[in-house]
């Protein structure tokens, strides 16, 4: 493994990792340059970097970008970010918690935004959640996250790892695995394994659906009690067995399967019957 400074950083400021703050540093050079590669970054793109750390993803990112904004919560963070980084102009410092930042307000009229992160693992599936449901003009995401979290985003149907969360983000986005990655490729080194994957977004979402709120309340019933059959699981919509009955016909799903097995199509039929009889 060839090193990144990051460890030289750390010693010179004397800094102290903050364990809830999700704080493990990427220490190795290769798995930064597959970030970079995997997120397909040009020099007319501006970058959001959630999490800079002490800026070694920064740095890469700085030197082949247009522009990068980083969001960082750790105040002890910030003076150093900002010595190291001084020599670059396209860069601006957020010190913010990302889960409340308004990414309005930083994307403004730029034409090609891209986030690129090693996101703090406590906050990974918030921080995805607000990225794609507060619908943002972004045109992807790469990040380094769990790699239980990575499989069950880019799970297929009939599958474990298939749940809302896959059926969240297939909803806007595809999905590519760039590269697992392991503990050893970090200070403090985590407890799990970490992998890089890229979300590119839709143009619009994958599915046309009458009741965007509802298609997720489905999705939530149908996984809440995953053993259960999908006509049981439902139940607790609030409709009578008799109409239940009528929505599986309707959109001719067998009611005894489970929700893992359905495609998000599937999903969006079946809201979509289950949202007529709600009006009823
Ligand atoms: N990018 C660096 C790297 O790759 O070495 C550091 C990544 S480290 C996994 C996560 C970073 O996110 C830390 O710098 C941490 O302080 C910061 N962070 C944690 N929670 C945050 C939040 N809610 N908003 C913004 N930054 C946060």
């Amino acid at each position: 493994m060839s090193e990144v400074n990051t460890k030289d950083i750390v010693k010179k400021y004397g800094f102290k990792f903050t364990k809830s703050l999700g704080q493990n540093f990427l220490v190795d050079a290769s798995i930064l340059n597959e970030i970079i590669d995997g997120a397909n970054i040009t020099e007319e793109d501006t970058i959001i970097e959630i999490g800079p750390g002490v800026g070694t993803l920064t740095e890469k990112l700085l030197k082949i970008s247009k522009k990068v904004y980083a969001i960082e919560l750790d105040n002890s963070l910030l003076p150093i970010l900002e010595e190291e980084l001084k020599g670059f102009n396209n860069f601006t410092l957020i010190h913010k918690d990302a889960l409340k930042v308004d990414f309005n307000e930083i994307i403004g009229d730029e034409k090609s935004v891209k986030v690129v992160a090693n996101l703090p693992y406590y906050v990974t599936t918030p921080i995805i959640s607000k990225l794609l449901v507060e619908g943002y003009k972004f045109k992807s995401l790469t990040i380094m996250i769990q790699k239980e979290v990575g499989e069950r985003i880019a799970a297929e149907p009939n599958c474990k790892e298939y749940g809302a969360l896959s059926l969240l983000v297939q909803y806007y986005c595809n999905t590519k695995i760039i590269k697992k990655v392991p503990p050893s490729s970090f200070i403090p080194e985590p407890k799990v394994e970490s992998i890089v994957i890229r979300l590119d977004k839709l143009e619009k979402p994958r599915v046309d659906i009458i009741d965007e709120k509802l298609f997720f309340s489905v999705i939530r019933a149908s996984f809440n009690m995953r053993r259960k059959t999908i006509f049981n699981a439902l139940k607790t919509l609030n409709l009578s067995k008799e109409n239940l009955e009528k929505v599986f016909q309707n959109c001719g799903i067998d009611s005894k399967r489970r929700g893992e097995t359905l495609s998000i199509e599937e999903f969006a039929n079946l809201s979509d019957e289950v949202y007529k009889f709600l009006q009823k």
